[in-house]
């Protein structure tokens, strides 16, 4: 299935925030299996937003947004999405009521523009917000799954593993699981012409290669039902890169950096570890 990402801030247009959530939900959305073609930033104007969201249900499966869920006048993405499907606003009572408790809690009054965070589109699925009072929304229409969720990371976060990733395990059963091989000393050109032989041949797991400073990363990632599933599909390939370029791998471990992989070699040859 495939997955599309909109990002919704005029602050995200103009480069005052780093759009943290793009790069947290492509990396959740490849890990449950979905390919993502297309991101994209809107700002908070609702012409071009509906646009966006227009385009996005057509080529993709799974639309997710987020921002733009709070309750002040600019905040248009519900609204959007759900005129964009369809749907009619209708007021949520345990919305309302959570967004009351919210605020008693709290001891300050609700203005009457939060009780617009309480309007959810027709037949849509609510999804908590522990950390804020925006609820999240899942619109579904036949096989087009739309996602709204809140822009601040720290109610976006927990709402998307609690209630984001079970729907879409439901909907693209399987993981995606990934192991790098960290190379150093090898050009990247170099480590192709080794292994070009399994690029050419790849199916599951693939591999790609990945230039950074100072060195190279060979990507092995297989798809399957459940992670020991992967794990054994990428453990021949990483035997058979280990036996490729030797030494010149200094990890196969994720938190394992070419500076710790050095400082590692040193304390070991220097006897203080
Ligand atoms: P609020 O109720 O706070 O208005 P919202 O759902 O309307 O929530 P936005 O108004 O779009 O969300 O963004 C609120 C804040 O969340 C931003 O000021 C920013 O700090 C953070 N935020 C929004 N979008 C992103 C993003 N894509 N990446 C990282 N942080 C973001
Ligand atoms: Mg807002």
């Amino acid at each position: 299935m495939t997955v599309e990402i909109i990002c919704v801030g005029t602050e995200l247009l103009l480069g005052n925030i780093v759009n943290t959530n793009a790069a947290y939900l492509a990396q959740k959305c490849a890990a449950a299996g979905l390919s993502c073609y297309y991101q994209s930033v809107v700002g908070d104007n609702a012409e071009r937003l509906k646009e966006a969201i227009q385009t996005a249900v057509k080529r993709s499966d799974i639309v997710i947004l987020s921002g733009g869920l709070g309750p002040t006048e600019d905040d248009l993405t519900k609204e959007t999405a759900a005129e964009v499907m369809g749907k009619k606003l209708i007021m949520d009572e345990a919305s309302k009521e959570a967004i009351a408790g919210y605020f008693k809690q709290r001891g300050i009054e609700a203005t009457q523009n939060n009780w617009k965070q309480a309007m959810i589109p027709e037949e849509a699925i609510v999804l908590v917000n522990h950390n804020g009072t925006a609820p999240g929304v899942i619109i579904r229409e036949d096989n087009t799954h739309v996602i709204l969720l809140p822009g601040p990371p720290n109610e976006l976060i927990p709402m998307f593993e609690e209630s984001v990733m079970p729907y879409l395990n439901k909907l693209e059963p399987g993981v995606i699981y990934s192991q790098t091989v960290k190379i150093s000393g090898v050009s990247e050109s170099k480590v192709e012409t080794i292994i070009v032989d399994l690029i050419d041949a790849q199916t599951n797991p693939t591999i790609a290669t990945y230039a950074k400073t100072g060195e190279v990363h060979i990507r092995v990632t297989a798809k399957a039902d459940t992670e020991k599933e992967a794990k054994k599909l990428i453990k021949p390939m990483v035997k058979e890169l280990k036996k490729r370029f030797g030494n010149d791998i200094y990890s196969t471990e994720e938190d394992i950096t070419l500076e710790k992989a050095v400082v590692y070699m040193l304390l070991d040859m220097f006897l203080i570890w």
